[in-house]
């Protein structure tokens, strides 16, 4: 199945851009605090780099189309053997943030290398979501054979946060926050152990105009893809340009739907190439 080209993935709402982003080592004051502005969109991460790897073309190409976008990294990525501290890899996410065009980005305080799905974690992202109140969550899929398994915890961790967002009677949980329910959770893969375009849900994101800046927010982790590492971003690149070459553009990203997409007019909602 070769598809792209949703645009129901992509509403019109323009606000002004405005890029904040803080390590968060507790949420638990957040229901004191003014309502912030609004996401419409929150990609959650287990490490920084896990987003911009997977999808920082989609994430540059909906700060272009006018959407707001967050990012929510899990974990802080640290210790990992390239890097001095945590505060150089965050220093480095924020420079990545910043050549995605995200408004925000958020460092939650949850331990790498043993992420665990349990109640706190649902919890602890959950707030964030009924604090951002996003529209589109979209999160890992599945497991990384031979990589971190962070990742399929903060699958399960994700899946469940975007559940606990919208259970009513339950605010106590929350700091008090409002309920919010998430419209729709969308998985990404991360590399081709997990998924491909054969996977049942699966449809490609044009990121044409934007690989550069994805590659660039890549790069923008010097700690973890020093020059020994050149083979990461040619495999990036090759992924990107394989799926273009499959769907007949410049470069995609592939991105699952938990559901069939519904299209309501193939002739402008769905690009068969
Ligand atoms: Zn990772």
């Amino acid at each position: 199945m070769k598809k792209s080209g949703y645009s129901f993935f992509f509403h019109l709402i323009h606000f002004h851009h405005q890029l904040s982003l803080f390590h968060s080592t507790s949420l638990t004051s957040m229901n004191s605090s003014p309502p912030v502005e609004s996401l419409d969109l929150i990609a959650v991460g287990a490490h920084p780099d896990d987003v911009e790897i997977a999808i920082g073309g989609t994430l540059a190409k909906l700060v272009k189309q006018g959407h707001r976008v967050g990012i929510v990294d899990l974990t802080d990525g640290e210790p990992t053997p390239g890097s001095p501290g945590p505060e150089v890899r965050l220093a480095e996410a924020q420079a990545a943030a910043e050549i995605l065009g995200v408004q925000t980005r958020l460092t939650l305080d949850l331990p790498n290398r043993r992420l665990f799905d349990c109640y706190e974690a649902r919890v602890k992202l959950a707030k964030v979501f009924r604090k951002y109140r996003p529209k589109v969550v979209l999160g890992i899929y599945g497991k990384t054979p031979m990589a971190s398994p962070d990742h399929w915890q903060a699958m399960q961790i994700t899946d469940a946060a975007v559940f606990y967002s919208r259970l009513s009677k339950w605010d106590t949980e929350f700091d008090g926050l409002p309920v919010h329910t998430i419209q729709k959770l969308i998985w990404y893969p991360l590399g081709w152990a997990s998924a491909t375009h054969e996977t049942p849900g699966s449809f490609v994101i044009d990121i044409s105009d934007t690989l550069e800046a994805k590659l660039e927010s890549v790069r923008a982790y010097k700690t973890q893809f020093p020059p020994g590492k050149e083979r990461v971003f040619r495999m990036v690149e090759s992924q990107a340009r394989l799926l273009g070459g499959l769907t007949g553009i410049g470069a995609g990203e592939l991105l699952i739907s938990p559901h069939p997409p519904v299209v309501s007019d193939l002739l402008t909602q769905f690009t068969i190439l």
